[in-house]
This record gives C-alpha cells, structure tokens and sequence, in this order.
C-alpha cells in the first residue's frame, strides 16, 4: 500500500530534517518542506530562506582571525554576565587599558510591604572599580552557604580568566579599538543566530534517535508499542524549559507568518518554529503503520528515507541504488555486454540475409529447371 502523499510529506519534513549534514543544510531544506506540507504560498519558500541566517552566510565576509576573536569576545561576555550575576548587579564590563570595572546597577526603591524592586522610571547608578574593590564586593556577597562555592569560583576561576582574555586582546593589537568595537557588537547578533544553530542541532539529535528507536522496533510493527514512543517523544518535543500555553498552537495558526517573523527572538520563537511543526509531522506520520513500514535507514549513506513501494529486500535509498548501478565496472561491463549484443543481433541478421538469399537462389534455380531452361 502506498503512503498517502500528505503523510509522506509530514513525514520527509522529519527525515530530512534528521539527516542533514549541517544545521544550515537543516534550516534551509526544513522550510522547503513545510511549504509542501502545510501548502504554504510558493513564495514562502524564498521569504523564509532568506530570513533564516545561515552560519556560513554569517562567517563569509570575516576573516579567520575575527572568526576567533569573536569567539573570545562572546567568551568575554560570559563571563562578564556571571559576574555581573554573582554580584546582583545588571551589567558589568571590563576595560582592560584602565584596569578597571565598569558597573551598571538600577536603582532599587522600596515598595509598600517593605520587598525591595527595581524603580520603573530606571534610574541608573554607574560605577568604576578597581579589581581589588570588585574582589571586595564580591566577598561581601551575603549569600546563602550554598552559593558561597559559585563566590569561591568567581573569584578564582572567572575573574582572572576574563582578565586574561581581554588583556591579550586589547595587547595583541592585531585589532584595532574599533575593529574590536565593530566585533562587539556583531556578537550579540552572533549569539543569536548560534543560538537557533544550537537548538536545530539539538532538535536534530531528538529526532534522529527517536526515529531509530523506531526502526529497532522489531517486526512485525506493533502500532501499541510505536504510539507508546510517539507520545513519550512528543511529550519531550513539546516540554519547553519555560511553561508556554501549547494550545496556542494548531494547524490552522500554521501559516507563513508564523514562520517567518522574527520581531521577537526569544525561546518562544524557535520552539514555535521547530517544535511544534515537528511534533505535529511526527503526530500525523507516526501514528499510521503502514507510514513506518515505508520509513527505511540507508545501509550506504546511513540517512533515512521514505520507500515509495514496500519491498522487504530494499535496503538502499533512491540515490544510493542508482549509484551502484552506476560504478564504473558495472558501466563497462554493461556496455561490453551492449557492443557483444549488437555484434551478436548484426550477426544474425546477416546470417538471416544471406540464408534468404540462397534460398532465393535456389528457387530461382528450381524454377528455371522446371522450366526448362
Ligand atoms: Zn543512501
């Protein structure tokens, strides 16, 4: 029984997805096939690539070097978060020529019941420090006994590694103040991008082993223990670390802007994006035994696909079973065989004339004779 072209499409959104060398390669290909399987406009197709930012797109007009500092610079930040966190301050930066800390805190007013808040109106107190005065500050952190090894930690670990990056950067002097600026800046739009890479990547991963934890299922497909998979799965797929409303989620809401606004950057967004199309594929795909009978792994290339016909013996996708037949000994064989085959049937047919034409002949010949000649 063939698989219903709606279910193949939901369920090529899954193995394609799954098999994809890169996150980019995942990116891309995924929203080709949400355009077929949620019969989006044609147009989406182009929309939603060229929103989505490739890594490769990213790291093409910066040079090896800046790929690195880069690198350093979101590690820089980091760090300067953690300690910013450490000390319940909003924001901390180093400044590695004057040796100093530079320390944003929002003004705290009191509220009515006596709890202290952040005053609405932002009223910001700034502050320089030396790293002895920081160090100070940070062991006067009260804190509860449990947090005093994250203190011991900042001030061993974090602090002098920050220090230490960013000195070698501003002393390196391979980069200019600006160019450093410039690279600073990009990073945060750097750490978004990484971050819906990370989540393809990890999303990946969930899908790629639940779809061989369900070709593992040994025969015959007992649809029970599938649906039993399917639903742990889904509950996995669809658990977002921050309590969502998921019912906000449905086919219907499924239309092109759903896909491609990216006004807020937030979790929201990659788990809207990702997740809940994916839970929906697998919903629709898994749930039908026949679909599973059709769901193969590649033995060559090891990706995998979905079987047009159900034959028990296939064991390669379409390109790899094309590609074997195409090896260049099975080419030259093929074509000897061919040329022996022409000889062979050129053969024959001059056997063929010259028999028809002896027996002519030799008709004639009887013929003449019973004439009398
Ligand atoms: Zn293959």
């Amino acid at each position: 029984m063939a698989i219903p072209e709606k279910q193949r499409l939901y369920g090529q959104v899954l193995v394609d997805f799954a098999n994809a060398a890169s996150t980019d390669e995942a990116g891309l290909k995924y929203f080709e096939n949400i355009q077929k399987a949620f019969d989006l406009p044609y147009s989406f197709i182009d929309k939603a690539k060229n929103n989505f930012p490739t890594l490769k797109d990213f790291y093409s007009p910066l040079t090896k070097q800046e790929i690195k500092y880069l690198e350093q610079i979101s590690e820089i930040k980091t760090l300067e978060n953690e300690i910013a966190s450490t000390l319940c301050v909003d924001s901390l930066k180093y400044d590695a020529y004057s040796k100093t800390f530079h320390i944003d805190v929002y003004q705290e007013i009191e509220l009515g019941d006596g709890t202290l808040a952040k005053d609405p109106s932002i009223e910001r107190i700034s502050r320089d420090v030396s790293i002895e005065e920081l160090e100070e500050m940070i062991r006067r952190r009260v804190v509860e006994p449990i947090f005093q090894d994250h203190i011991e930690d900042t001030l061993s670990t974090s602090l002098p590694k920050l220090m230490r990056l960013k000195n070698r950067i501003t002393e390196e002097k391979e980069i200019s103040d600006e160019k450093y600026q410039e690279l600073y800046l990009l990073q945060d739009t750097f750490a978004d991008i990484r971050e819906e890479h990370n989540y393809i990547e990890f999303t990946q991963e969930n899908l790629k082993s639940f779809i061989k934890d369900i070709l593992k299922t040994p025969a015959p497909i007992n649809i029970e223990v599938i649906q039993d998979k399917l639903k742990s799965f889904i509950k996995d797929v669809l658990t977002p670390p921050v309590p969502i409303n998921t019912e906000l989620f449905s086919k219907a809401s499924l239309e092109e802007a759903y896909f491609t606004d990216r006004s807020d950057l937030s979790f929201l967004f990659l788990f809207r994006v990702y997740n809940y199309p994916i839970a929906y594929c697998s919903k629709e795909f898994f749930n039908v035994k026949n679909n599973i009978e059709h769901l193969k792994k590649c033995e060559l290339c090891k990706k995998f696909y979905i079987a047009n016909k159900q034959i028990k013996e296939q064991r390669r996708c379409s390109i790899c079973s094309k590609k074997t037949r195409a090896t260049p000994e099975k080419n030259r064989e093929y074509q000897r065989n061919f040329r022996q085959r022409l000889k062979d049937d050129e053969k024959k047919r001059t056997e063929k004339r010259e028999s028809r034409i002896k027996e002519h002949r030799v008709a004639e010949f009887n013929s003449k004779t019973a004439k009398g000649y």
